[in-house]
């Protein structure tokens, strides 16, 4: 890293002048209040631009403030975020409103270290906020700028190491902009986006060719050193949509485990000795104390989230007696099938709903 400083200058001036030209017109870059942009990067956590923009847009029009957002149920909140992932960010953002309107007077803190603080922020949200929010010089390192620096600086080490993450920080430290620190940030996440791209990037065109020395040795295909994919585990799940009185049974998840906050249909994973059906009528009794006859599989159902995969089975059934009580989750209640709509679902009871839905 001789010459570091010269070089810096020499990527941000290249870099600033390609973005201006070059960068894409988003929701969220039409109006940069701190709210906006604090919603927008916890929605761009490990999700693509495109997915988030409905996602954006659809928040903001229900929750157009932190106020808003403070008072709104989790549920509404759940129900935005349904099918987005990583349900831990919208619980977190909504907890974080709170807390901003309770603490810091509705107005998002404009440090670093402040915005550590509220939940659901880290050493990157906070360094994207502090910058594009409140032109701060704040340091940024998403997966698009860490291909970005490992590339522009033949960086060998892997990222996901320690050693290696500490010296990317300290280069994008480097590198940000004082003046002009969100648009610099936001131009190195937009690059890795558009043409520092993880396969084929497109080099000829990139601004940074000439300073670029992953380039220059014809490395830009190997870097950053890729992590040997570890096969995800797999999982036999069983539920039942238990009936009563024309109404079905469904849970919430409790608030600490993996989906938590959402609602389901009560189940679990099978054991490897017991049927189906027996595996079903057990687990509905286990997690909600009720009794029930089984009846005729509704569907089978795939799935695969970011660390495991399930198959699941749904079952028709029918309650027999017992009163629906929260036992392994934090509440039980018991719905019209027209009313499934109104809660949030994960991705793989939003496929059975729509099963049943057709089934009807
Ligand atoms: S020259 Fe190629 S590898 Fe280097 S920053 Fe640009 S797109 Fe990425």
């Amino acid at each position: 890293m001789k010459n570091s400083k010269p070089q810096a200058s020499k990527i941000q001036t290249l870099l600033l002048r390609w973005f201006r030209a070059n960068a894409r017109d988003l929701p969220w870059r039409r109006n940069r209040t701190p709210y906006a942009v604090w919603v927008s990067e916890i929605m761009l956590q490990q999700t693509q631009v495109a997915t988030v923009i409905d996602y954006f847009n659809r928040f903001m029009k229900r929750f157009p403030t932190v106020e808003k957002l403070a008072r709104a149920k989790q549920d509404s909140v759940l129900k935005l975020w349904e099918g987005l992932g990583y349900y831990s960010r919208g619980r977190n953002l909504h907890k974080a409103a709170k807390i901003i309107v309770a603490d810091y007077g509705g107005k998002l803190p404009d440090t670093l270290e402040e915005l550590q603080k509220i939940p659901g922020i880290g050493r990157y949200s906070a360094g994207a906020i502090a910058s594009i929010a409140f032109n701060r010089p704040a340091p940024i390192l998403d997966g698009n700028v860490i291909r970005v620096l490992c590339r522009i600086f033949r960086l060998k080490g892997n990222p996901k190491e320690t050693a290696t993450k500490n010296k990317l920080w300290q280069l994008a430290d480097m590198l940000v902009h004082t003046k002009h620190p969100g648009d610099f940030n936001e131009a190195m996440m937009e690059l890795g986006a558009l043409v520092c791209t993880p396969s084929n990037p497109s080099c000829s065109s990139c601004p940074l060719n000439k300073v670029c020395a992953a380039f220059k040795h014809n490395e830009q295909d190997s870097l950053p050193v890729r992590q040997k994919k570890t096969r995800l585990p797999h999982y036999t799940i069983v539920v039942g949509i238990v009936y009563k009185d024309n109404k079905i049974l469904i849970d919430k998840r409790r608030q600490n485990a993996l989906l938590g906050g959402l609602w389901e249909f009560p189940g679990g994973k099978k054991r490897k000795d017991e049927s189906f059906k027996t595996a079903v009528a057990r687990e509905v009794k286990e997690e909600t104390g009720i009794t029930i006859e089984v009846g005729k599989r509704l569907c089978i159902v795939k799935h695969t989230y970011s660390h495991f995969k399930i198959t699941l089975h749904a079952y028709v059934c029918e309650y027999k007696n017992g009163a629906a009580k929260p036992l392994a989750c934090d509440a039980v209640k018991w719905i019209t099938p027209k009313n499934l709509k109104k809660y949030p679902f994960p991705g793989a009871n939003v496929k059975i709903i729509r099963q049943l839905m057709n089934a009807v």
